[in-house]
């Protein structure tokens, strides 16, 4: 979303690539829910794998012989090498680092080989893979635009694998070979990645290409400041979609991960972000994944929507058994009280389904001889109505007139009342919910407690 921000502001370009050459990681149908995410959020691309650019292919795993050409173009250089050791030797050099207690990294036993018999032995498909020269001494800085200069120790780095033995690219070479090709200007990734950053600027310093703008965002946390576990916290875009999130809702909380609007507003539209969005006012501190205040964005958004257009989103999530025709008279009634559209069921079942009546509660603030006698009042008004006479103003007086006449209390009829024909203690407004249900129903469940 920060990226494709930058691009809109700048008028610069947004583009997909799908990273796949990790085979053991390969997910399938992953790409397609990639692309939907986006596609409901509203970020849009300018090049990707569906619409095509000038940049094709954008899937890595069909650019291979572009990376073998650039490993190899490193190993001329001088700025790579073969490495043909074996994995039992690897292991061994691993375990001698352990003992030792020095850096894990490779013993640089190839680098001394001489170039010609190494390219003799490759041509001769002996197993192999190609390392970086990492400079011995120096250092190399990440310049990052939110926490500064970052450095680290050359001497301390790994002669880092670029080629595998399958000819498949490293993730490392493959996503420099691509920002690179494809005019990638900034890399805004998380801060778990700031420590293969030195890897990458290598990489572009050995190719001798200009370094891209490096910005590494905090991870987001749970409210405790705990990690978020994928496993644990459902987090993904489809599934807030499927749980009745709207998606300008989550683009509002999203923007306000880790950045601040300028005017301090809560709510705005995605174009204030786009518009105003600077990595230089991204906060260090680690954003919070607050669901209360994605609930309470989500609902202001709801609210926000005219009744019609709340009725086209409603539309997955209206349930089977609720008929069509009254959802338009159903939606004026909840909508102060969804907080997402997946609420809609729960908050207007027993406007189409059978209600279960708590008798202790339809007592509660009265006695059984009162309650009986409210009833068969109430009764005899609605039998002397007309389905048009069932509105809610026409209803009010009316109920109002019985308590007073009664001496009832409103307060304790009206609640009995919701609950013997909703069976619960908190609707939308009585007189409304009982004009939607109908003169009907109202007697049937009246009727039923008499
Ligand atoms: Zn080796």
């Amino acid at each position: 979303m920060r990226n494709w921000a930058l691009a809109k502001q700048s008028g610069g370009k947004f583009l997909i690539r799908i990273e796949d050459t990790d085979r053991e990681r390969y997910v399938e149908g992953a790409v397609e829910v990639i692309l939907s995410a986006l596609k409901w959020l509203g970020i849009d691309h300018d090049e990707g794998p569906d619409i095509g650019g000038p940049h094709l292919p954008y899937t890595q795993s069909e650019r291979l012989d572009i990376y073998k050409k650039h490993a190899k173009e490193l190993v001329n250089l001088g700025k790579a090498y073969y490495c043909f050791c074996s994995r039992e030797r690897l292991e061994e050099v691993r375990k001698k680092n352990l003992e030792n207690k020095t850096l894990p990294r490779y013993d640089r036993h190839c680098r001394a080989l001489d170039p010609r018999s190494a390219e003799l032995r490759v041509k001769a498909q002996e197993s192999h893979v190609i390392r970086l020269k990492v400079p011995e001494s120096g250092v190399t800085t990440c310049s990052d635009v939110i926490r500064g200069d970052v450095s680290w120790e050359n001497s301390g780095l790994d002669d880092q694998v670029l080629q595998k033995s399958d000819g498949y690219p490293t993730y490392h070479l493959g996503v420099v070979v691509d920002d690179h090709l494809m005019g990638v200007t900034h890399i805004i990734r998380g801060e778990e990645w700031l420590s293969s950053s030195p890897k990458h600027i290598l990489l572009y310093q050995a190719f001798g290409w200009e370094l891209p703008i490096f910005a590494h965002l905090p991870v987001i946390r749970n409210k405790d400041k705990s990690k978020m576990s994928k496993r644990k916290n459902d987090v993904s875009i489809l599934s807030h979609r499927d749980r009745g999130y709207l998606p300008e809702a989550i683009m509002n909380f999203m923007a306000l991960m880790g950045w601040s609007h300028p005017e301090k507003k809560e709510i705005f539209p995605v174009t204030d972000f786009v518009k105003y969005f600077s990595l230089e006012r991204v906060t260090l501190t680690a954003p919070v994944y607050d669901i209360d205040k994605l609930n309470w964005l989500n609902g202001q958004y709801i609210r926000a929507l005219n009744d019609k257009e709340l009725s086209s989103r409603l539309i997955p999530f209206i349930p089977s058994d609720c008929p069509k025709n009254l959802v338009s008279q159903l939606i004026p009634l909840v909508k102060e009280r969804l907080v997402t559209l997946k609420d809609f069921e729960e908050l207007t079942k027993f406007f189409y389904r059978d209600i279960e009546v708590d008798h202790s509660l339809l007592h509660k603030k009265s006695n059984p001889e009162q309650v009986k006698e409210q009833l068969t009042e109430s009764i005899k008004i609605i039998e002397k109505m007309s389905d048009s006479d069932m509105t809610a103003p026409r209803l009010e007086q009316l109920f109002r007139t019985l308590a007073s006449a009664h001496t009832w209390k409103p307060g304790q009829f009206f609640m009995m009342l919701r609950i013997a024909t909703t069976g619960q203690m908190a609707t939308p407004p009585l007189f409304d919910t009982m004009a939607v249900l109908g003169r009907k129903l109202v007697l049937k469940r009246l009727q039923f407690l008499q």
